[in-house]
Parts: structure tokens; sequence; C-alpha cells
């Protein structure tokens, strides 16, 4: 990866929304960090270069495979989350690596993981380092959360319950396969802890992480639990992610399980400060927008993940207008399946932005959103202690440099702001180049740090391998099927007496 001097460019967009774009600049880096930048005088020769700040993925869980690969195209959050299961663990480093190098290649280079999906097959803490060595090797900073659930493992309600519920023949295979075999909450803090331990071990592998807390959300956790989190996140400083109203069975379950609000309960435990990023909040009612905004909270907001679980339309206007602090998360589930990250803004936009003549989210506000609350997210509060999602000396040197003639490719006029072109139709395959941290991670729209395509290549092969060694997999798999079509009876009844 080597590190660029300077960077010349036909147009610089150093604050998307906030600062017009200039002509003809050069931008000056020193290390990680930019370090000047001057108008140049003359047009750099050869093809037309914009630079614009790199954008930051809110909620993301390093996820390889897609969702239609899986064969899970079309479920609803409930019954899909049980198709992400219906592969072998195998090695986590090629699974982070290649989904790092995706998102990477799309402009993404502050990403966060919520780990929900442990390879196994090795030490927790191992495979942790595993998927802090792809950060480093495809040169982004994570956020990484270690996922933690202790109770409802199959859905809304306990275990028993949910198996009750599906035909006879299910009982048996699910009970084994998802039934929840929780850790305590301390083994689930000490945990944390040891990755911390081996990360501050390892200076090269600590600089691409921030390390967080993951609880999975209220109903896959158990109050013991999210207290223990709370007060840990407290002492020790570290973040916390956690998705919370994804789903409209979601905000039933919660107004029969908390009358007194679920927003209100977390606020209760503590758990509600400027250290907590919330994935979700579609179903979140103004009252508890309100609440989360004093608190200081972040909300990823997963426009693409919503629309492709069948999970509805997040408030962003209410959580602007209240004040939310809203950052942009891509959860795996891009509406290309691709990880575009620019075409997440522009649909992020196009669906919240208002109708008719109404503006409820203005260009800064989308800036914020795409690029710099994210951030924050991944990185924690102290990001704040840098300029962030901005190109500006002594910001760290994060940058997207776009094949300009490609994307303006039939100018008329010279008054047409860069931002129109770019909101309208730029994508990720426009991008030349990647810059994080100084170095260059994405070179002619290839990642640098590792060889991709040999990496996905090996991935396939073992996972193919290891699908055709029997016939389990296959079975399992028929059985997810059938399993999306009990979840599909039990939510439409939605009868949440006795289940909490
Ligand atoms: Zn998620």
């Amino acid at each position: 990866m080597a590190a660029p001097i300077s960077i010349d460019c036909a147009w610089l967009m150093a604050e998307p929304g906030t600062a017009p774009a200039l002509a003809n600049m050069r931008i000056g880096l020193s290390g990680a960090q930019v370090a000047s930048i001057e108008p140049l005088t003359y047009a750099p020769s050869g093809p037309r270069h914009l630079v614009l700040p790199a954008l930051a993925n809110a909620h993301d869980h390093a996820r390889t495979f897609r969702s239609a690969t899986l064969g899970a195209f079309g479920q609803p959050l409930e019954s899909w989350l049980h198709f992400l299961g219906v592969l072998p663990g195998v090695d986590p480093y090629l699974c982070a690596a290649t989904s790092f190098a995706r998102s990477v290649r799309h402009g993404v280079t502050d990403l966060m993981v919520h780990y929900t999906r442990v390879q196994g097959g090795m030490r927790y803490v191992e495979e942790a380092l595993a998927v802090a060595r792809a950060a480093r090797d495809v040169g982004i900073h994570i956020g990484f959360a270690v996922a933690m659930r202790d109770r409802n493992g199959i859905g809304l309600c306990n275990d028993s319950e949910m198996l009750a519920g599906l035909r006879p023949t299910l009982r048996e295979p699910v009970s084994q396969r998802l039934s929840v075999r929780p850790l305590t909450p301390a083994e689930y803090l000490s945990q944390v802890d040891a990755v911390a331990q081996a990360l501050a071990d390892d200076s090269g592998l600590a600089s691409h992480v921030t390390l967080q807390y993951g609880p999975a959300g209220v109903q896959w956790c158990s109050r013991p639990l999210l207290e223990a989190v709370a007060e840990a996140s407290h002492r020790s400083g570290r973040p916390v992610h956690m998705h919370l109203l994804e789903t409209r069975y979601q905000r039933e379950w919660a107004d029969h399980a908390h009358p007194q609000g679920i927003v209100t309960y977390l606020d209760s435990l503590g758990l509600l400060s400027p250290r907590l990023t919330l994935a979700h909040c579609t179903w979140a009612r103004a009252g508890e927008l309100a609440l989360l905004a004093e608190r200081g909270v972040t909300i990823a907001v997963n426009t693409s993940s919503n629309l492709g679980l069948k999970s509805g339309i997040a408030p962003l206007p209410t959580m602007l207008e209240l004040g939310c602090r809203v950052s942009m998360g891509l959860d795996g589930m891009a509406f290309n399946e691709d990880d575009d990250a620019l075409h997440e803004m522009r649909l992020a936009y196009s669906l919240h932005r208002g109708w008719g003549f109404e503006q409820h989210m203005s260009r800064s506000q989308l800036w914020a959103f795409a690029a710099q609350h994210g951030r924050r997210s991944v990185r924690g509060p102290a990001a704040e202690a840098l300029p962030c999602g901005v190109i500006a000396p002594g910001a760290t040197a994060d940058m997207i440099v776009m094949d300009w003639d490609a994307v303006d490719a039939d100018p008329l006029f010279d008054d047409v702001d860069p931002l129109d072109l770019l909101l309208a139709r730029a994508t990720g395959l426009h991008i030349s180049q990647v810059v994080a941290s100084g170095r260059t991670v994405v070179d002619s729209g290839r990642v640098t740090g590792i060889d991709e395509s040999v990496l996905k290549a090996e991935l396939l092969a073992r996972v193919r391998s290891a699908l055709s060694s029997g016939s389990e997999w296959a079975t399992w798999r028929r059985q997810v099927s059938e399993l999306g079509e009990d979840l599909g009876s039990f939510y439409r009844r939605s009868n949440w007496a006795g289940c909490c």
C-alpha cells in the first residue's frame, strides 16, 4: 500500500453539502493526515478526478455471502436470519477480508462489524484477531462489537414457546441448531476483555480496530446482561452497538414486554449514552426518538436493508427534526447486494428528503449521515477529536478519488454543481482510488493490500467442499425454508401472551 505525497484533482469536495466544490486543487499528505490544500494555477493533465472524503458504514456484520446467494431473497427478517446459518463455518479471515474488500472498493474506509456470525473452529479471541488482521490487510478501520445473546434463539419468544409453534418434524433439528446456549454476563464481558488484551499486544492490529460491546437486541438479551454491558461501557468507555425496533413484530413484542416503553427501559438500565449506537429504530415513535436525542445516542439507519428484509421505512425526517444523530448503515444488504455506499446514500436521500417542495434532509445533513456520524459509531465518541468526514489540514486522509470523466460524461453547462452529479449518478464503479489513513488501499478499482479474487476463489472452494461433504447441510437448508413457513404462521398470528 503506497503512500501518496499529494493528489491533484479537477474537483475537490472537501465537505460535500457544506463547502462548495473547488476546481483544480492539490491535496498534500503527511503520513496519515492531510497536510495542506492549495489551488493549482492550471488544470491537472490527464483524466479529470474528483476527490471527496470517504464514506462510513455505521452498521454491518462482515458477511461475505450475499442474501440471494443463500436463497434468502424476499424473506422478512424473522425468517431471513436463519438463512445466515445454512453455510458451515469457514475461515474467518477469508470471510472478513473478502467482505471488507467489497466495502472499500465502494468507498467505505470506516466500517462497523457487529460480529453476530461466529465461524467457530478456533478460540473466540483467535477469530477476532483474524477479523482484525483482515481489516489491517485491506487497510480500513473497523468497530468490532462482540455479539452477545442469552435468550430467544429462534424468534421473539422463548425457545420452548417457539418450538411448540413449529411442525413436529422441525422441533428437534431446530432446537439442536438454534436454541440459545448462552454465556453468563460475566463470561461475555471477559470475552471482550480478552479480545482487548490480545489487540493491545499487537499495535499493528489495534490501530485498525475499535472494540465494542454488541448485545444483539433487547428481545435477545436478558436484563442482567444489558445491565452488565451498561455498567462495563460506563467503566471502560467502550462503545456499545445494538439493534432496536427493526421490524413491526419487534415493535409489537416490545409494547407487550415493556409496556412502560422499551426506550425508557433501556434508559433505566443506564444504556442510553453518547457511546451507544442503535441500528434501525425503524419502528421507533417520536417520544422514543426524542429521548434518544436527549441522551446523545446515535441511530444507524439502514435504508436498503429495511427494504430488502421488508422491515419498513425508518422515520428519518422525524429523527432529524428531533435532533437525533443519525448515521448510514448498509447491514450487508445494500439495494443491489453490492455494498455500494454511494448508491446507498442516494437511495436514503431519495426516500427521506421529502416530497414535492418539502425539504426534510439538507445536503449537509445527508453528508453527516453518510460520512461523519458513522465514523463516530465505528470509532466511538473519541473520533470527534479530529475533524472527520472532511478533507482539511489535520484531518485523517480518508478519501475517494472518482473518475470524473466517467461521471460527468456529457457536460454542457459550467455552472452545474458537481455535487448534483455525484448525488444523481455516481456509484462505486466510478471510484478509481481510495485512500485510508494516507495510504492507497484501492488503486484503479482494485484492493491493494490483498489479492481479492484469489481469496474469494479460495473461500468459495472451501465452502463448496464443506457443503458437499455430507447431506446434513442440504437437509438443514430445507428445514430452514420450512421453518420460515412456520414462523410466517406464528408472526401473522402474533399473540404475544406468555411471550416475554
Ligand atoms: Zn444488522
